[in-house]
């Protein structure tokens, strides 16, 4: 599956997350060995557990929710935050960026689902958060992108749908505060049942986990 996974990416240079949440330090290794340097939890504890235990050129994502509280145990070492839903936790890794004296990549998290329960920023709130003085004063963080998660769906339509507004959103950033960015170039969306649908509505990442790792045993996130 790995290298069907692959060769769906390449023709648009997809990047894959292969999501290993739950998932035991030998199935992570054995993907290692297949070449796969890009891995995502979405718990901070997990993730730093996994980051210690593993080979060092992993590049490893945290693509969950995260709690402001839980900053600290991931700033020294990820390499990209999906998951930044809030104006107050992005105030919170910058703080920890700078305790690691680093500057942490993160992509802002948008609502684009229909559920009520998904986290993330609406065009306007992330608006707000772009113009404003705490953010220009945030040197330990760098948006490079925007991520969302699209409704859980049998409907074709309605996922393509919340892809594109999510690619909407991403080109309104770009020309209202990154213009001269070529850092901001990501966008992280599709899983295991939608990731095709993504490719074709522009994603630059897509956060893989079932379709690599087989079926969770339980449900983190
Ligand atoms: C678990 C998870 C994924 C991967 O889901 P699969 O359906 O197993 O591919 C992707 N993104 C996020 C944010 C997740 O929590």
């Amino acid at each position: 599956m790995y290298q069907e996974i692959l060769k769906q990416l390449q023709p648009t240079h997809t990047k894959l997350v292969a999501v290993s949440k739950t998932k035991p330090l030998p199935a992570i290794q054995t993907l290692y060995e297949q070449g796969q340097r890009i891995f995502g939890e979405s718990k901070a504890q997990e993730l730093s557990g996994k980051f210690e235990a593993l080979p060092k050129d992993i590049e490893w994502h945290m693509i969950g929710h995260l709690q402001r509280n839980k900053v600290k145990y991931i700033a020294p070492f990820v390499a990209l935050i999906h998951s930044v839903d809030s104006a107050r936790l992005l105030s919170e890794i910058n703080k920890q960026g700078e305790k690691a004296n680093r500057v942490i990549d993160c992509l802002l998290q948008f609502h684009i689902a229909e559920e009520a329960s998904k986290f993330g920023f609406t065009a306007e709130s992330a608006q707000a958060l772009l113009s404003s003085a705490g953010f220009s004063d945030m040197k330990h963080i760098r948006i490079v992108g925007v991520m969302g998660m699209a409704t859980y769906t049998e409907e074709h339509q309605q996922i393509r749908k919340e892809f594109q507004c999510l690619r909407s959103i991403f080109e309104q950033l770009k020309n209202q505060f990154f213009a001269d960015a070529a850092f901001f170039q990501e966008i992280s969306m599709g899983m295991s049942g939608d990731y095709l649908l993504a490719i074709e509505e522009g994603a630059t990442m897509v956060r893989i986990g079932s379709l690599l790792f087989g079926k969770r045993e339980y449900q983190s996130d």
